[in-house]
């Protein structure tokens, strides 16, 4: 089988990726996933993610944000789905904390649409929140919650409506490039492809030896709690959520299943080889500790989680993701979105898209290359 350019891997980056790439007309484009599409064994597994443009993570990711936002809309355009509900995203933390400082430095370098609630309006706008003395809040206006399968789901089929090929439950065994093109092994089959773009998620130690010492798979605890009074807590009252106050962390979105809160603290598995090690239970003990940790910042819902689940995303030793262009310009590596990946995914499907089309995007940071990245056993 011969493709200008194949995607390996159609979850979050990949799907985006075959979807910027597909809707050019040109080139041809093949994806393979070595599962069903919007499976549920990948990193944008777990109903919903956090979308924000007033960073935590650092200002230099917010025009990249901005432009994953228009692309979100133009996705809920095309596919006639809502995939992000812009309920707002609320940081809550006292002024002196990094995070927080990013957050208000995004706003105000960038002129984003924001409220900042001091610790009495934080207390009369939000009561779900008990906060302590000195609590501060930034409502980020143009955050929300993103509808995470559906989105993969949405970009897949709208890639396919633009003519892209989609080979499922067919897995990579090897890529090689050489002589002009890139020869992509499967299960199936061989594709001789002008160009690749790789986005195995968790999976991409096992594919490139060159990421092995650069990513870690981190297991990632999701939770959900049962509020008391569900109606204050629907995305119409309730932003998605990052609280930081007295060294806890954690984050959450309204109720987007209508019986239940995400709700769920900073992670805490040590990282772990290879995706099959991720762990697939969470301790009693540990989720009762959580409960009543939950309920002590959120004091409407019950402390037992209704449900939860483990799940992962590759790691970079400093959460900067790997965006890297190799092999003659043959192969782009997409990895390592460390956590807050999901939110990205369009804007850097759209850099695929320019990479397919002999262009290198200006979101591209020098940092994001492989050999600038700190090796993972150096911290
Ligand atoms: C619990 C949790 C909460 C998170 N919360 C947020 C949040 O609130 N906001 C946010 O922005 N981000 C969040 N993230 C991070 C974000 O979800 C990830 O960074 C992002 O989903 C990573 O996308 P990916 O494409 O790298 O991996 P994936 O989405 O897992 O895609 C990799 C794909 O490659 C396929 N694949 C792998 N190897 C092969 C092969 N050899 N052949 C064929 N197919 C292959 C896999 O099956 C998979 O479909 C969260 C992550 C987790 C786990």
């Amino acid at each position: 089988m011969r493709a200008d350019v194949a995607v390996i891997g159609l979850g979050t980056m990949g799907s985006m990726a075959l979807w910027r790439i597909a809707r050019l007309g040109e080139p041809s484009v093949v994806g393979v996933e070595q599962y069903g599409v919007a499976h549920s064994h990948g990193s944008f597994t777990g109903e919903s993610r956090l979308f924000r443009t007033a960073y935590h993570e650092g200002t230099r990711y917010v025009p990249t944000l901005l432009r994953a936002r228009e692309l979100w809309h133009e996705l809920e355009a095309e596919s006639g789905r809502r995939l992000l509900l812009q309920v707002g995203t609320l940081s809550i933390g006292h002024e002196s904390d990094t995070d927080l400082g990013n957050v208000l430095a995004s706003v105000r370098e960038f002129g984003l649409p924001h409220e900042v609630l001091r610790t009495a309006d934080l207390r009369e706008r939000y009561p779900q929140h008990a906060v302590g003395d000195g609590a501060m809040g930034v409502l980020d206006v143009y955050g929300g919650g993103l509808r995470p399968e559906l989105s993969v789901l949405s970009a897949v089929e709208q890639a396919q409506a633009h003519g892209a090929t989609v080979l499922a439950n067919e897995r990579v065994l090897s890529v090689e490039p050489g002589g002009g093109s890139v020869t992509v092994t499967t299960d199936r089959r061989v594709i001789t492809a002008g160009r690749v773009v790789i986005a195995e998620g968790s999976w991409s130690r096992r594919l490139s030896s060159g990421l092995a010492s650069t990513l870690v798979v981190q297991p990632l605890p999701l939770i959900w709690f049962m509020p008391h009074h569900l109606d204050r807590f629907v995305p119409e009252r309730f932003p998605a959520f990052i609280r930081d106050e007295g060294g806890v962390h954690f984050f959450g979105a309204p109720s987007f299943d209508g019986y239940s809160v995400k709700v769920t603290p900073r992670r805490f598995h040590d990282p772990v080889a290879d995706v099959a090690d991720v762990p697939s239970v969470i301790d009693a003990e540990r989720l009762r500790a959580i409960g009543v940790a939950a309920q002590r910042f959120l004091p409407d819902l019950n402390p037992e989680p209704v449900h939860w689940g483990v799940f992962h995303d590759a790691f970079t030793a400093n959460h900067v993701p790997i965006v890297d262009i190799a092999a003659d310009g043959a192969v782009l590596t997409l990895a390592g979105f460390s956590g807050h990946g999901f939110k990205l995914a369009p804007a850097i499907g759209e850099i695929a898209a320019e990479f397919a089309t002999d262009r290198v995007s200006e979101l591209i940071a020098d940092d994001y290359a492989i050999a600038a990245h700190p090796r993972i056993a150096e911290g």
